[in-house]
């Protein structure tokens, strides 16, 4: 994925607010709305997807958090059986614009219906569990579903054998029926789908068996997807045309599998780095000593030098998650905590006290029973 400035897209500065973010975006759409530019409609288009695009990522605080810091957002997309790689399609895009659109203008300036004969799928969210491990290392993970699938025995038509129809009389077989309208930008000739074949031209004479006239049927379906590592918890990996079947044959929606990963109690991530803390007592401190803390993998080895002081910060280099971007992987850092006894055997009493006398440093005397 090419890396562009989306703040440079939205001409606003890096730390704009959404409403600022907002503003900018609602200007520039209607702005650069293709329909607007019919002489330069290609470089409308490209600016326009731009912009939704560079939107999408700004106006969510997590997925902005993650430009700022990576660069880019979302995973790279694998799937097994290739991937399309394309971020966004036309029903996304415009799907979206016409949302924006009615909350900004609201529904009486909805100006053109959608006149496409077959209409996209819907996606198909599906949440997993991940361990650490796989986005340690990454993994392939098989994962079934249902969803609907074209119905083979009328491929999709829902008329018996895929041939039982006759031309819709309305549109003669087109679909699509003109219609002029007075709107905001003016008057337009717009095509609205054919109301009495809803659009495929064609009116079913007898049903398809098998899917009763749906032209889809479920399915179960098994899947493999890659998950690359470094993953976040919350990130998606989309699968293109993962999702549900069309209507009269439009294309499949996309599987979106969301990651969650498993917790390691006690540890904290950030990013690539994660974080815990130990108690170790003041002898420990003084002293210095090896010990054996909860790593991502396991136990680790965390070396505690002489004369450690309370809340020190150490590191375990390479022991965080690696990037989804490559290069090594982040540390582990650890604070540590040097804890007072609250309780001393008599042993340990009378060697405390030959330190403190030793050391030329007061302390209260046995008849307080400060430590009893
Ligand atoms: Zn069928
Ligand atoms: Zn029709």
């Amino acid at each position: 994925m090419a890396k562009k400035d989306y703040y440079e897209i939205l001409g606003v500065s890096k730390d704009a607010s959404t409403d600022d973010i907002k503003k900018a975006y609602k200007d520039l759409v209607k702005k650069w709305h293709p329909d607007l530019h019919p002489e330069n409609k290609e470089e409308a288009e490209a600016k326009f997807k731009e912009i939704h695009e560079a939107y999408e990522v700004l106006s969510d605080p997590q997925k902005r958090a993650q430009y700022d810091r990576f660069g880019y957002v979302g995973q790279p997309q694998e799937n097994v059986g290739g991937a399309s790689g394309q971020p966004f399609n036309q029903e996304d895009l415009f799907g979206g614009f016409e949302d924006i659109f009615n909350m900004f203008f609201g529904q009486g300036m909805r100006r053109e219906e959608n006149v496409s004969r077959s209409l996209r799928g819907e996606d198909i969210y599906l949440t997993i569990q991940i361990d650490v491990r796989d986005v340690l290392y990454g993994a392939e993970k098989e994962i079934e579903y249902t969803r609907y699938e074209t119905c083979q025995a009328c491929h999709g038509t829902g008329a018996k054998d895929g041939t039982s129809f006759k031309t819709c009389p309305k549109c003669h077989g087109t679909g699509v029926v003109r219609v002029q309208q007075r709107t905001f930008f003016g008057v337009v000739t717009t095509q609205t789908t054919c109301d009495m074949c809803g659009g495929s031209g064609k009116i079913i004479t007898e049903k398809c068996p098998v899917c009763g006239g749906r032209g889809k049927v479920i399915v179960k379906k098994k899947i493999k997807v890659r998950i690359p590592p470094g993953v976040d918890d919350g990130g998606r990996l989309r699968v293109p045309n993962g999702g549900h079947a069309g209507d009269n044959g439009g294309p499949y929606g996309d599987l979106f599998v969301i990651l969650r990963v498993r917790d390691i109690p006690g540890i904290k991530r950030e990013g690539r780095d994660v974080y815990s803390e130990v108690d170790i007592d003041f002898a420990q401190a003084a002293l210095g000593t090896e010990i054996e803390i909860d790593g991502l993998e396991g136990k680790e080895i965390l070396s505690i030098p002489a004369g450690t002081q309370p809340n020190t910060i150490l590191k375990l280099r390479g022991k965080g998650f690696p990037s989804p971007n490559g290069g090594p992987r982040g540390d582990h850092i650890v604070k540590v905590n040097v804890v007072i006894p609250k309780r001393l055997s008599k042993d340990q009493e009378e060697l405390l006290r030959r330190y403190a006398e030793i050391s030329h440093t007061g302390v209260n005397s046995k008849k307080h029973g400060f430590f009893r």
